[in-house]
């Protein structure tokens, strides 16, 4: 069985991620946030009795360098395609 770890506002953050948000008080719509590892979970003014957090996507390193790696693969692209419409003008 996986565990559903949830977390509070003001809990330290272990896991960077993107972390479903849930409000105590229903004002605002799930949402989702990102948390750095080592800070901690917002609370919410509104919410008197907090907020709860779930962890969604974790930061995977690997996904970040592919992202890189398709952004520039696509810069280069738009430059050399650019440099080509030089050429021909
Ligand atoms: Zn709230």
């Amino acid at each position: 069985m996986k565990l559903l770890r949830v977390h509070r506002s003001g809990d330290r953050v272990l896991e960077s991620g993107i972390y479903s948000v849930l409000h105590s008080t229903p004002h605002m719509l799930i949402e989702h946030q990102f948390n750095f590892e080592g800070g901690h979970f917002r609370p919410c003014r509104i919410c008197p009795l907090g907020v709860l957090y779930r962890l969604k996507t974790r930061c995977a390193p690997a996904a970040l360098t592919n992202f890189r790696a398709t952004a520039l693969a696509s810069l280069l692209d738009f430059v050399a395609r650019h440099n080509r419409l030089l050429e021909t003008w």
